[in-house]
């Protein structure tokens, strides 16, 4: 017998809405005893089926609701699912290679993401109720995209929260090599999916590499010259491998191995050409107060930062990194110069992050415009009952 999970009555709004979180405290009574990763029926107070879900005691969040029709959730269920979020993916020429796959709670699958790097997919089990199911997943991934192999990186923290380690290995199919090769906009990548951030790289910027791939484009051909690019918090230097050769370029970042990584990609890119990009380990806060002191200024300078707000707690602290370096971005770029400047903090709303930009802009006395709104790229879709999935945010700015 399926277990019924009893909604109180004035918390079935949401779940009526489909937002597709269920909190211990949303929860009257549980009948039944569910085994972890079950499929259960979450009902109303008076008895009627609202959804259905996979069930985790350990979890706060104890229901994450895959349907709310009364429909069996089986294999045949998940097939369909999984068939239907990689369906409506973006292709086109840059896409073809590397893309999100399943977003997780924006597709409709909490818990789940797939990345498409080439032959090759990476899966990440978020949840309890994904990482049992992991194994026939993988199985129907492999029917559906035909890759070469399924690999998993499931490293991350949110998992504690659901009392599960840090699992990491093939699923399914064959050994990934070291890098995987894939092309993003006509230029080559290298992908370590075993050690990479995320899921090997990060996918979530590639629309907005591309709108920079272009403005450098046509920037350079405008001033007939070649420009100067500031990558701050670079990892493998993929924004700035985009301005490239109409550019040269600083690559920065804390870690070595994102560095080395960079310096590779650039050479199997161009050759012949090692005077086109630097790569200098620093720490971003102190490396931009010093290239202020040096008064050094740049035409284009990129600063996407990790996350620094993990929640609502932390978005006081996080709003003072923020500041800080936008401000020192500022007074590196020359006077009709561009700023790239991002925020992956969910908790840092679109408009908070304007006001924190706007803030740092005043204390420079600088002018600046808003050219585009950034956010997230189209194969990170946000499910609209699901605010929870808009994380990046970005200002593209011309500065005076
Ligand atoms: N723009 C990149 C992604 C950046 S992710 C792309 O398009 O691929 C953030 C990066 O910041 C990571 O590579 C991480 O190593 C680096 N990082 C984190 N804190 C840092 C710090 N204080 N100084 C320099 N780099 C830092």
């Amino acid at each position: 017998m399926t277990a019924r999970i009893i909604i109180k009555a004035d918390r079935e709004k949401p779940i009526i809405n489909q937002h597709p979180w269920v909190f211990s405290g949303a929860i009257a009574e549980v009948k039944g005893s569910p085994a972890p990763g079950d499929i259960v029926d979450v009902v109303s107070s008076k008895g009627k089926f609202l959804a259905r879900g996979y069930w985790n005691a350990q979890s706060q969040i104890q229901v994450r609701i895959l349907t709310w029709r009364d429909e069996p959730v089986d294999d045949t269920w998940w097939f369909n699912a999984l068939q239907r979020a990689i369906s409506v993916r973006p292709g086109g020429d840059s896409r073809a290679d590397m893309k999100r796959l399943v977003n997780a709670e924006n597709d409709y699958l909490p818990g789940l993401v797939v990345d498409r790097y080439g032959e090759w997919l990476v899966l990440q089990a978020l949840t309890l109720g994904v990482d049992i199911r992991k194994a026939r997943i993988a199985e129907m991934l492999r029917e559906l995209v035909k890759p070469l192999g399924v690999y998993e990186r499931s490293d991350v923290d949110v998992r504690r929260k659901e009392g599960l380690g840090e699992v990491t290995g093939v699923l399914s199919g064959d050994e990934p090599p070291a890098l995987i090769e894939v092309d993003e906009f006509g230029r080559k990548l290298l992908i370590d999916v075993r050690k990479g951030h995320k899921t090997g790289y990060y996918l979530d910027q590639a629309d907005n590499r591309r709108l920079f791939l272009d403005l450098v484009k046509r920037l350079s051909d405008e001033h007939a010259r070649e420009l100067d690019v500031l990558n701050l918090f670079s990892y493998t230097g993929s924004f700035s491998l985009h301005a490239l050769p109409y550019g040269r370029a600083a690559n920065i970042d804390a870690s070595r191995d994102a560095l080395e990584l960079a310096e590779q990609i650039t050479q199997a890119n161009f050759p012949d050409r090692d005077d086109l990009a630097e790569y200098i380990l620093a720490d971003v806060f102190e490396y931009l107060r010093d290239t202020v002191d040096r008064h050094i200024q740049y035409d284009l300078v990129v600063l996407d930062p990790p996350k620094f707000a993990h929640n609502a707690q932390q978005v006081d602290k996080a709003a003072r990194g923020y500041k800080d370096l936008n401000l020192n971005a500022f007074k590196v770029i020359a006077p009709g110069g561009y700023l790239l400047t991002f925020s992956c903090s969910g908790a840092i709303t679109r408009d908070l992050f304007q006001k924190i930009v706007f803030g740092a802009l005043a204390d420079t006395g600088r002018q600046a415009q808003i050219v585009r709104h950034l956010s997230q790229a189209e194969d990170h879709p946000v499910a609209l009952t699901f605010p929870e999935g808009e994380y990046l945010k970005g200002l593209l700015l011309r500065v005076w």
